[in-house]
């Protein structure tokens, strides 16, 4: 086996077969088929990294269909969304399509099938449709209007089509057979009516094509050669077979679909129509909250287009259902944002550092490389002066010997600059540190070669000068569910897992640099995590986005 074809997923092999039975590599073309209801998710990537790739991989066109059959939950809105976040991922569709482009060539199709005898217009409540359906143990029961004659039903259907008839009055069947041992085979509707204005369509029509038939007519309008969804519709294959049967030609390529398993994510729901309760709700500020498992939070949260490729590729493509860790997605991020954020200064929850024996008044300019461990990263200057912050954290009176940071009597050394000994510090009424005092060693300059500077110091902390701070917004986001599967409940909801704590909002203070920092820049804030510049910053206000800390705080959690 060479590399190549050990690297091949499954859905490679099948299309690998097609080939060497004889299906010219030309003919090869895929689809990204979403539905305009909402945002796409991390979930809907794995599909585009599927689809989009099998088009790299062997030079055939992709199109972007939007699967636009029910004017209820649809919008422009996410069309745009949609096409934004495709394009940001770095992929080329072909052709921007739409099924509702279809609804004429599905309407003549549909007119042809009640002329063979092979639909009917069932008025019916969808109560009694349902109850008629049977199960799968139980064969179905026909519909009493299963017998019309043709006339009746073109009459019927051209009615509905002009309107006639309200919602839920009636709707068109396929007659297949209501015994068989597939309960989509069981006599699946056709058309529904739904009199909303479409966002493409306006009132053109109040007929509405449903899914099933739709699918695969429009696979077949666009001469799709591998037609690849979820799981779920494994079970829909013999009927997208069978429409397919109606309307293919010999002349024409007969589409083929196949189902590989949904992603999951832990900690994560992954439903458009879950994640717009959150956002109708107000659990979320909006699709885009970088809360949100969708491509445009993540998006705004700092995750990077390679990053999510990276993740669809380790995460693979499956057979069978499966859940992946979202640490894997976090360690995803990580890994590339490690390669291209500079690295800064900022302290996230500051306390005061006097070092007594510094000049009042002494300011001066610090080198310091962006990254001391790669090339090509640049450097900058950081101002250091007798006043400046350290995380609170980094200080206690006393501690053990494992803790590298400032205690009393210890030294440390600051990033880029001086070697400091903390000497004391004072406290408020209820006992918290409020300054530390502070002497340095003026020849430990890092960088400058001295024998001081030299010295063998275990710790090294972040700082930033008080006087030069600038002042920064920065949300540090947790998960949005505190249980692994908050949709996998039978007695609670997923509402129940929200995390009332994914968002805290704090005041850093960064060196001065990050004042320019332009929207959407990513930053490495030293030992801190990786963070982002948000959309909301201001000329006045700068806001960080905390994409993901350094550390993995759950696992800890988890191991106690
Ligand atoms: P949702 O329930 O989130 O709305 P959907 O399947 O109804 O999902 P569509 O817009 O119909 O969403 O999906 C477009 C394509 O993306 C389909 O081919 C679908 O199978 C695929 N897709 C959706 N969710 C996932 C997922 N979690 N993992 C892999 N593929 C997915
Ligand atoms: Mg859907």
């Amino acid at each position: 086996m060479t590399e190549e074809t050990k690297s091949l997923n499954f859905i490679e092999h099948i299309i690998e077969e097609d080939l060497s039975n004889g299906l010219e590599n030309n003919k090869l073309r895929f689809r990204f088929p979403p539905e305009p209801n909402g945002y796409l998710h991390i979930g809907h990537a794995a599909s585009i990294c599927l689809n989009f790739g099998l088009g790299e991989r062997y030079n055939a066109p992709v199109n972007l269909r939007f699967d636009d059959t029910n004017p209820a939950k649809e919008e422009q809105e996410y069309v745009d969304a949609i096409k934004k976040d495709i394009e940001w991922l770095g992929f080329k569709w072909a052709n921007e399509l739409y099924s509702s482009d279809y609804f004429q060539q599905l309407y003549d199709w549909t007119v042809d099938l009640i002329k063979k005898g092979k639909a009917y217009v069932d008025e019916q409540s969808s109560e009694e449709i349902r109850a008629q359906k049977g199960t799968p143990t139980s064969i179905g029961t026909d519909s009493p209007y299963r017998n019309r004659s043709v006339e009746e039903n073109l009459a019927l259907f051209e009615k509905m089509k002009n309107g006639e008839f309200d919602e839920g009055d009636v709707v068109l069947r396929a007659k297949i057979d209501m015994s068989h041992n597939n309960m989509h085979m069981r006599d699946p509707i056709l058309y529904r009516v739904l009199k909303k204005a479409h966002h493409r369509t306006g009132t053109d029509w109040c007929i509405f094509p449903m899914y099933d038939w739709t699918h695969g007519e429009s696979d077949y309008i666009e001469q799709i050669s591998h037609s690849i969804c979820t799981l779920e519709f494994k079970s829909h294959r013999e009927l997208y077979d069978w429409y397919l049967d109606q309307v293919v030609t010999s002349d024409k390529l007969r589409p083929k679909q196949r189902e590989f398993a949904r992603r999951n994510l832990s900690y994560t729901i992954m439903s458009k129509r879950k994640l717009l309760q959150l956002v109708e709700n107000g659990v979320v500020n909006g699709w885009d909250d970088p809360r949100m498992p969708t491509i445009s939070g993540l998006r705004r949260r700092g995750y990077t287009p390679e990053s999510i490729k990276n993740f669809s590729e380790l995460s693979g493509i499956s057979k069978r259902d499966n859940v992946t860790d979202v640490s894997l997605l976090e360690f995803c991020i990580k890994d590339h944002l490690n390669t291209i954020a500079p690295r800064v200064l900022a302290v996230l929850d500051p306390v005061k550092v006097v070092i007594t024996n510094y000049p009042e008044g002494k300011e001066e300019l610090l080198d310091a490389n962006y990254n001391d461990y790669a090339e090509g990263f640049g450097s900058r200057e950081v101002p250091f002066s007798r006043e400046i912050y350290i995380e609170k954290e980094d200080f206690r009176e006393e501690a053990n010997k494992k803790f590298f940071r400032l205690k009393l009597g210890k030294e440390v050394r600051l990033k880029n600059a001086y070697i400091i000994k903390a000497e004391s510090c004072v406290k408020d009424a209820e006992g918290n540190v409020t300054e530390i005092h502070c002497t340095y060693d003026e020849n430990s300059l890092s960088g400058s070669g001295s024998e001081a500077s030299l010295r063998k110091i275990k710790g090294t902390l972040h700082w930033v000068s008080v006087k030069h701070a600038v002042e920064a917004e920065v949300r540090v986001y947790d998960r949005l569910f505190s249980d692994e599967a908050p949709d996998n409940h039978k007695d609670k909801g997923f509402m129940d897992f929200v995390n009332p704590n994914s968002l805290d909002v704090i005041t850093a203070a960064c060196e001065p640099s990050l004042a320019s920092a332009k929207k959407g820049d990513t930053f490495q804030f030293q030992r801190k995590g990786y963070f982002c510049v948000d959309e909301d910053t201001t000329e006045g206000k700068l806001v960080f986005n905390r994409t993901v800390p350094l550390r993995d705080s759950w696992a800890k959690m988890e191991t106690k």
